[in-house]
């Protein structure tokens, strides 16, 4: 059983820092924190995400364009224009790479503020730490694995961030419920959003952006926002003053 707890660990490891760094901090800023604890979210980020590691220079400029041209031809990722599932992750991905080696030009309002480290991203997305983290994933599966369909659960600890992307950036609008009437197709997935931390309230996301707290309902927990909270409370990070407007 240590493989599903491995496989565990690695979901929600990976998908906090997703959530709490790529996504709430890199791409809308919801917190600030100091320069020597962004550099260590950097690190963290590489080792929960390991094989599937993901830039906040790319992904926050990539999601920011999702905000800005949700459901358009010029949205990165839609359902609304990806014939399936996998075309809509592999255009994701070419689109993600183009700005990561920045192949294209954006315009500012997308890249102002967004964390870089240049010489980290390059040795955090390279084949050489891609390929040491499979490596060791095989090593650890080898090592625990006590029934054969646990090997089932390997693809999904090297693909880990696409599948979380996935799951919002193609279920999320698509399925669920909705508490605010949009012109988009962003629904919320769960009522109470344990699988994905919070991501699951994409409706409400997409109504107030610039919200720290993904819940609206009393019965919308936002797991991550409420480490978020915590981290605030020690003096870790800073959470912003909620917004007024939006
Ligand atoms: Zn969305
Ligand atoms: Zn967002």
């Amino acid at each position: 059983m240590l493989v599903v707890l491995f496989v565990i660990v690695l979901w929600y490891g990976g998908l906090f820092f997703q959530s709490f760094f790529l996504h709430r901090y890199a791409a809308h800023q919801v917190f600030t924190m100091s320069k020597t604890m962004e550099r260590i979210t950097f690190v963290l980020t590489w080792i929960f995400q390991g094989s599937s590691y993901l830039s906040a220079y790319g992904y926050g400029i990539m999601h920011r364009m999702h905000h800005a041209y949700t459901d358009t031809d010029q949205d990165p990722h839609s359902p609304s224009h990806d014939p399936n599932l996998f075309a809509m992750m592999w255009r994701t991905k070419t689109i993600y790479q183009d700005i990561n080696k920045e192949r294209i030009a954006i315009d500012q309002r997308f890249t102002k503020n967004v964390p870089q480290w240049k010489s980290f991203d390059a040795f955090a997305s390279s084949r050489f730490s891609r390929l040491l983290w499979i490596g060791l994933y095989i090593l650890f599966f080898a090592l625990f694995v006590t029934a054969w369909w646990q090997w089932l659960l390997l693809p999904i600890a090297f693909l880990m961030a696409p599948i979380h992307g996935v799951i919002i950036n193609w279920f999320g609008h698509i399925y669920g419920y909705v508490n605010f009437k949009m012109k988009n197709t962003s629904k919320n997935l769960f009522r109470f959003d344990f699988l994905m931390m919070g991501e699951g309230y994409h409706n409400n996301h997409h109504k107030h952006a610039n919200r720290a707290n993904f819940g609206v309902k009393w019965y919308e927990i936002d797991i991550t926002y409420l480490i978020i909270r915590l981290l605030d409370a020690v003096g870790l990070i800073h959470l912003k003053p909620i917004p007024v407007k939006n």
